[in-house]
């Protein structure tokens, strides 16, 4: 079930085309004017908006565009005019895709799951990214908790393991060891600052390989970084 905002100011096609949808189990909501349109389109969560060109007070060029601005909402247009012009500057101002009147209704709804199922799937692969972390040879799979070097599992302990994520999670970035405390012990832990230089040592040991530069780089006097 997918949540469809139609905007569309002839009565007839947006009311069939709601009918269809909602008969497929979608939510939808219809508004026949682009600033009221448009006003629903930003205040509220769509998973896709179907978006006439000519519509009364604000047409939908310009309703793609603002949208876009603050937006990343699926977009399809629909044009009675099939010039290229109107698909090429529909799709400039961010539309997903365009289909043209009159269409068939079976083909509407194809173009709609298919972008529907673009956008999931392109959704799951960002998170899918986020949740793994690399640095040189060393990935953090954060979902699995599984740090790997190369193909070799490295067994970190808890405290361990939040000081590497800490520390991948700011490449480049020097993190003081009061700093590193406060993130990974937590800010009201009675820990004196030297525990942070005892569990550096102790990843080391798992993560470095003898005569190598360490992954860890001491920054002396003030705490730790790893550099890319
Ligand atoms: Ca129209």
């Amino acid at each position: 079930m997918s949540k469809i905002l139609i905007i569309e100011d002839e009565k007839n096609l947006a009311r069939f085309v709601e009918l269809e949808l909602k008969h497929e189990g979608d939510e939808t909501a219809v508004y026949m004017n682009g600033r009221k349109g448009l006003d629903a389109a930003l205040n509220e969560d769509w998973d896709a908006i179907l978006l006439d060109l000519m519509l009364p007070d604000l047409n939908g060029l310009e309703i793609c565009r603002r949208v876009r601005q603050v937006k990343n909402t699926p977009i399809i247009m629909m044009t009675a005019r099939d010039s290229v012009i109107d698909r090429v500057s529909g799709l400039d101002h961010g539309a997903d895709d365009y289909i043209v009147k009159p269409f068939a209704i079976e083909e509407l709804l194809a173009r709609l799951r298919a972008l529907l199922r673009r956008v999931k799937s392109m959704d799951e692969g960002n998170k899918a990214k986020q949740t793994t972390i690399k640095y040189r040879d060393l990935v953090i799979e954060k979902e699995n908790r599984i740090v790997r070097r190369g193909d070799d599992i490295i067994e970190l302990t808890k405290r361990e393991y939040e000081l590497l994520l800490t520390l991948m999670e700011n490449i480049n970035v020097v993190l003081a060891r009061d700093v590193l405390l406060s993130k990974v012990w937590g800010y009201n832990s009675d820990v004196e600052t030297n525990v942070v230089d005892v569990y550096v040592r102790y990843i080391r040991n798992k993560i470095d390989r003898p005569g190598e530069q360490s992954y860890i780089q001491t920054v002396r006097g003030t705490g730790y970084v790893m550099r890319s």
